[in-house]
């Protein structure tokens, strides 16, 4: 009892600890309020592990020593955004549920410049009258992608949806078994062509779709062939599927539209780094397709978007379509998205100045060299001995639906416990004040280097400094 009372009167008041110059400094920064409130929480958690003795005394008195930096730790979470940044370190490098591609400083200089000012989003300056949201991107995807017109959508989805809606309502839709496909977050081919008001026209097998079922397929009621680019998953063995090209001849037989869903939509060929090859844009327009629709936030490495490319005559439908004004997307997107197509004018510099791309094409020297970096800062700073950390060979994704098969080779921070549980030390580093998202595989922690850039290192060695302190049960 007497013990406890010691331990209580440890505990610094409220007013003294308003009085450190640390947290002077935290309420200069943020409201008032957050910062008393997270006192308050910290030093009542304190009484109420001295009264439950749930921790050993030592180690309260070790959280009495750090209070300070609990209340700043626990005041800049109280103050965070909500919607915030993370490191990925999962080496998934369009990976949705953390935000797809990274927008570079320089995109966003274009994006910030329209953001701040008045601009002519719908005004054509020439004229001085009411001009057209689209117009702005339509000569730039028309030169890059060789097709006919342009038009930019919320997302892919919402394009897919206009499309068929717009060409095939009431009408069939003749698509391979093999190609009916769900992307994460409930897009599914049978439900959007449900709600575009075409009529789903499955034909073939799952493995196995020929030229004659399509073909037979055909009669008075089909509005259009639809090829669906099988992103995120692959059929293999005793397979076949008929290309965009070869649909060409049945598409110019009985004149109907051929639309492709690209998904990823990348502009470059992936080969030059020693990916799989995944068709380009380009390539489908050279084939003949008549519509093609792709991501902007995937392979392409753009903002969020739906790019629509392919035949004026049937651009021209869809801009007329009420779903266009539901799907049309804000100036934010279209600067954004404009200054990402401009990078690709420059053949030269495009990888290095797209994110996803630069990060996809990283070289293992270039990775290593982060690596050790990493390695190096972490042995530095860390002061515990229950770990091991090794740098280890291991493998990237590309991820958003793209390349499924893909395992890029590359290097792993690895992190091994002796007595904590890993999945402790992984939840740790979600909670750290930037979130680091990372890999748990059978008892190991893995780093990925691939998608942690030169200026994050520093954050991932202090995060795993917090990991490992709060496994000491120093911080809680
Ligand atoms: C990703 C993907 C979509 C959905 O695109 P969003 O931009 O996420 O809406 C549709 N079709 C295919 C084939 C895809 O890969």
């Amino acid at each position: 009892m007497q013990k406890e009372k010691n331990l209580f009167k440890l505990i610094p008041k409220v007013d003294e600890i308003l009085e450190n110059k640390n947290i002077k400094k935290l309420i200069e920064a943020m409201p008032r309020k957050i910062v008393v409130d997270s006192i308050r929480e910290e030093i009542d958690l304190l009484r109420q592990s001295i009264k439950e003795k749930s921790l050993e005394e030592d180690q309260i008195i070790n959280r009495i020593d750090s209070l300070i930096k609990l209340v700043e730790i626990r005041a800049k979470k109280k103050n965070s955004f909500k919607l915030r940044r993370v490191i990925n370190g999962t080496g998934v490098v369009i990976h949705t549920n953390i935000g797809r591609s990274l927008i570079s400083e320089e995109v966003m200089e274009n994006v910030k410049e329209i953001a701040i000012n008045y601009s002519n989003l719908e005004y054509d300056l020439e004229r001085g009258e009411r001009g057209e949201r689209y117009s702005h991107l339509r000569d730039i995807i028309v030169e890059i992608t060789g097709a006919e017109d342009a038009m930019v959508v919320n997302n892919n989805a919402a394009a897919v949806l206009l499309v068929l809606s717009s060409l095939a309502k009431g009408k069939e839709v003749i698509v391979s078994r093999g190609e009916l496909i769900e992307i994460g977050g409930s897009f599914r081919i049978p439900d959007v062509m449900e709600q575009s008001g075409a009529i789903l026209k499955s034909v073939g097998t799952t493995n196995k779709t020929h030229m004659w079922d399509y073909e037979n397929a055909i009669n008075e009621e089909t509005g259009a062939l639809l090829k669906v680019h099988t992103s995120n998953y692959r059929i293999l063995g005793f397979t076949s599927s008929v290309s965009a090209e070869e649909l060409y001849a049945l598409k110019i037989k009985y004149n109907l539209p051929l639309i492709e869903d690209l998904g990823s939509g990348v502009l470059i060929d992936l080969t030059k780094f020693g990916l799989e090859y995944e068709p380009t844009v380009q390539d489908s327009i050279k084939n003949g397709v008549d519509i093609v629709t792709f991501s902007g936030d995937k392979l392409l490495g753009g903002p969020q978007a739906g790019i629509i490319v392919g035949k004026k005559e049937y651009i021209d439908i869809m801009k007329k379509n009420p779903l266009t004004r539901a799907f049309r997307v804000d100036k934010f997107t279209l600067s954004a998205l404009e200054a990402t197509l401009k990078l690709y004018l420059d053949e030269s510099t495009v990888v290095e100045k797209i994110p996803t791309l630069k990060m996809l094409s990283m070289s293992l020297d270039e990775l290593e060299k982060k690596a050790s970096r990493l390695y190096n800062s972490i042995v530095e700073n860390v002061d515990y001995s229950n770990y091991n950390i090794e740098i280890v060979d291991n493998y990237s994704e590309v991820g958003g639906g793209s390349l499924p098969l893909e395992r890029i080779p590359t290097k792993c921070i690895m992190v091994s416990l002796r007595e904590n549980s890993i999945i402790d030390l992984e939840k740790a580093l979600r909670e750290y004040e930037i979130p680091i998202i990372t890999r748990v595989y059978k008892d190991h922690l893995f780093i990925d280097l691939r998608t942690v850039r030169d200026e994050e290192l520093d954050i991932v060695a202090d995060g795993l400094s917090y990991g490992f302190n709060k496994l000491k049960g120093c911080i809680k």
